[in-house]
């Protein structure tokens, strides 16, 4: 049995629990971080080379704020690694004048003063020959977003936490976990721990890890295919930016990146798929229908890119009801906190969730109104 009492333990080492670690160490707090997979894998919401990080968040102007502090951490935290995390190349928000991408992000960056661009359908043709949005389409330019490399960005956290002597078990779970007199215990599939702070962030297995509280979650299985272009030239990163393409389908969002990736182009749907109770259950096959699915987008928005398919992976959103974040305290516990649910749109946030989470751990105040985050909404 293993005698230490840790300040925290984290449950989950993907991107927000590598993040947490890594905050929570650089405070000289002692920490355990325990994760069932050697993270980054890819059985959870965290693989597939990038990820899309913007600032004119169409999803709500509160993320703003929050968002500019991620990318002062990402910058530190790609200093600390030595090796590039983040390419900036700009991210097209394309979709009807009156849709959900252009008024949002039109709405947020007014809102927060951030520069943009308003552009037609022809202008973005024009300047982005790789795109062909539908006539009556408009765009928001935002020339600050970008892509993270995602397991760079967790193998760089798990560096950092461990240099600074947290304690990583890697193919180690949690199985039970109860409080005695305001001490954490925890049962791991190897150890018995105790600590004064427990953190989930264990994603999409966080329902079943606290059924007493029968949080309002589901599981999405997500696509990300790659497809080697008809004409790879079109969509350099130096020349093609990120975008998200809304339209009157079901689900009405694509999305992609430039090439990044030797000869091929990744690109996906936001929303659309089977929902699943947790992760166990997730259909990890990739069908015909999955990638029938984006090629008829692809054929439309950007027929040069629908070459051959050349990769596929399943992934996994854990979604609220609002789609916000979950970022709270447990009702019961105030010992325990919940960091992790993100709706398919968290990564970009995972630094700076880092850092919120060790404010809330060590009882100092975030610096960012956490209100939308808030458990007592559902
Ligand atoms: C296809 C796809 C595209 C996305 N695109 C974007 C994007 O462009 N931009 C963006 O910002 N966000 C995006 N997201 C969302 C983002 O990737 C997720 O919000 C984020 O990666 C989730 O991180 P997490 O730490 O919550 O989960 P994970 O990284 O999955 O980590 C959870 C960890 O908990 C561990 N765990 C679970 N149960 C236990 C247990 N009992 N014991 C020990 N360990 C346990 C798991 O093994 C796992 O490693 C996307 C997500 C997907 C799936």
């Amino acid at each position: 049995m293993s005698m230490a009492i840790y300040d925290v333990i984290v449950v989950g080492l993907g991107a927000m629990g590598s993040a947490a670690a890594d905050h929570l160490a650089r405070r000289g707090l002692s920490v355990l971080g325990l994760d069932q997979f050697h993270p980054p894998h890819d059985q959870g919401s965290s693989y597939g080379k990038t990820r899309m990080i913007r600032e004119a968040y169409f999803e709500h102007p509160a993320y703003v704020p929050i968002v500019q502090r991620a990318y002062e951490l990402w910058d530190d935290l790609e200093a600390f690694y030595e090796q590039q995390l983040f390419i900036q190349t700009g991210a097209l928000m394309i979709g009807p004048p009156q849709g959900v991408l252009v008024q949002g992000s039109e709405a947020s960056a007014k809102q927060n003063g951030l520069p943009y661009e308003k552009l037609s359908a022809s202008a973005v043709k024009e300047r982005y020959p790789g795109l062909r949005p539908a006539d009556d389409m408009m765009a928001i330019f935002e020339s600050r977003a970008g892509l993270l490399f995602l397991e760079d960005c967790i193998r760089a956290h798990l560096k950092r936490a461990a240099q600074h002597k947290a304690d990583l078990h890697i193919h180690e779970s949690l199985v039970s976990w109860q409080i005695e007199n305001g001490i954490v215990q925890i049962t791991s599939t190897k150890d018995y721990y105790k600590a004064k702070k427990l953190l989930f962030t264990a994603g999409a297995w966080l329902g079943q890890l606290l059924p007493d509280i029968n949080l309002p979650l589901e599981v999405e299985r997500q696509i990300q295919l790659w497809f080697e272009p008809r004409h790879p030239e079109k969509f350099q990163p130096t020349c093609f930016p990120g975008y998200m393409i809304e339209d009157n389908h079901s689900p009405p969002y694509l999305y992609g990146f430039p090439m990044v990736d030797e000869g091929k182009i990744k690109t996906a749907l936001h929303h659309g798929g089977q929902l699943n109770q947790d992760a166990t259950s997730v259909d990890r096959d990739i069908h015909p229908e999955d990638v029938e699915a984006v090629r008829q987008r692809l054929e439309k928005y950007l027929p040069d890119a629908n070459g051959e398919l050349v990769e596929s992976v399943v992934c996994m959103y854990t979604n609220t009801p609002d789609e916000h974040f979950l970022l709270d305290f447990h009702p019961n516990h105030p010992e325990v906190l919940i960091a992790s649910p993100c709706s398919g749109h968290g990564f970009k946030f995972s630094s700076v969730i880092g850092e919120i989470v060790a404010d809330l751990l060590t009882d100092q105040t975030p610096k960012f109104n956490l209100d939308l985050f808030k458990l007592n909404r559902f």
